[in-house]
């Protein structure tokens, strides 16, 4: 159902140490912002959300300050570092609009689509996926372990925009679906393609990272695929179930013969290799299987509890009246 503009539009921000790049993506997408503005798209309640993930750098400094002398920004702050998924999140569920675009705040997105989601939306989308046309900048690191993730995710049947990261829009209708979600291990990439509605790509190139170093270390990277990989696929469960059935038809059969050899020909020669064979192969099997059940028993156990998936310190929200006063434009309250 297509949309009459001017719209309110929110766009989130995660921001994690990012002080160095800050000021300029602050620059950025207020300029963006109010392009669309004076083009009649968004209304000037729209806002640029900066959610500051527990930074242990200058990055609430700078957000809190630009609240203050920047009608476009607002700013929330997390109690402590609940990494990008959580803080992702706390600034959609907090952000006010008819529709909210997610964005790194490292500028690797380029902040030109916004325009381009915006028209989609207002033509009646109610997700808008950011999907990158190359990736010649990530390292070739980066670039062969996201392909091989995506491929697996695919071969599982787990639908994903590929080369989408989390750079999109979404309806107020989306959001409000969003929130039934109530999984801890959220793996947002995932979800949002099912919840259906109708949807629209737009294509960009992802650029360098404009300053500072990336906040995904190996290990962060592998932690968000394994959740992506079990948090929508019990393959990795089925597969033992699978494997536990061949070994143990195997077994059957090799007992068999064992008997067989040791009660009628009276050829059974007392050997290691027998012996330690299948003692390591059993061994590596079982702990193999231990391991996989475990990542699923430890999802289990964090969705059980249920924990807050962010805990909001601060909301910086000057109200529109005091954002935009324009000059010569009379009463502040228009
Ligand atoms: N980020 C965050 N909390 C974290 C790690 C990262 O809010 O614990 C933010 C970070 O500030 C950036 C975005 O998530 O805006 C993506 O992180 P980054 O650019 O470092 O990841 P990469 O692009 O290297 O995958
Ligand atoms: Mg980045």
């Amino acid at each position: 159902m297509p949309v009459k503009p001017p719209i309110q539009l929110s766009i989130v921000m995660p921001c994690y140490n990012e002080e160095a790049v800050l000021p300029e993506t602050i620059r950025r997408v207020s300029a963006v912002l109010e392009g669309l503005r004076a083009a009649g798209k968004i209304d000037e309640r729209s806002r640029m959300v900066l959610v500051d993930d527990g930074s242990r750098d200058r990055t609430w400094a700078l957000i809190d300050a630009a609240c203050r002398s920047n009608p476009w920004v607002s700013g929330i702050k997390l109690a402590r570092n609940h990494g990008h998924q959580n803080a992702l999140l706390a600034g959609l569920f907090t952000a006010a609009g008819d529709a909210v675009i997610s964005l790194d705040a490292d500028l690797q997105d380029d902040v030109n689509a916004i325009g381009e989601m915006v028209d989609r939306f207002i033509e009646g989308a109610d997700v808008v996926y950011g999907v990158r046309r190359r990736r010649d900048l990530d390292s070739l690191f980066k670039r062969s372990t996201a392909r091989g993730f995506y491929r697996v995710m695919n071969a599982l049947g787990v639908k994903l925009v590929s080369d989408h990261a989390d750079y999109r829009l979404l309806s107020r209708r989306a959001l409000d679906h969003l929130r039934d979600f109530r999984e801890v291990n959220l793996f947002l990439r995932g979800i949002v393609p099912m919840l259906g509605f109708s949807s629209a790509c737009v294509y960009y190139d992802r650029a360098d990272r404009h300053a500072g170093e990336s906040k995904y270390p190996l290990r962060k990277m592998i932690s968000f695929a394994l959740n992506g990989l079990t948090s929508f696929s019990n393959f990795p469960l089925r597969m033992i179930t699978a494997l536990g059935f061949v070994v143990f038809v195997f077994a059957l059969a090799a007992s068999a013969w064992i008997l067989y050899v040791a009660l009628f020909t009276g050829r059974a020669v007392p050997g290691w290799a027998s012996t330690a064979l299948p003692m390591y192969l059993l061994g590596g099997v079982q702990l193999l299987c231990l391991g996989v059940m475990g990542e699923y028993i430890g999802r289990i156990y964090s969705e059980v509890k249920a924990r807050p998936r962010y805990i909001i310190e601060t909301v910086v929200d000057p109200p529109p009246a005091e954002r935009h006063r324009v000059e010569g434009a009379g009463s502040p309250l228009r």
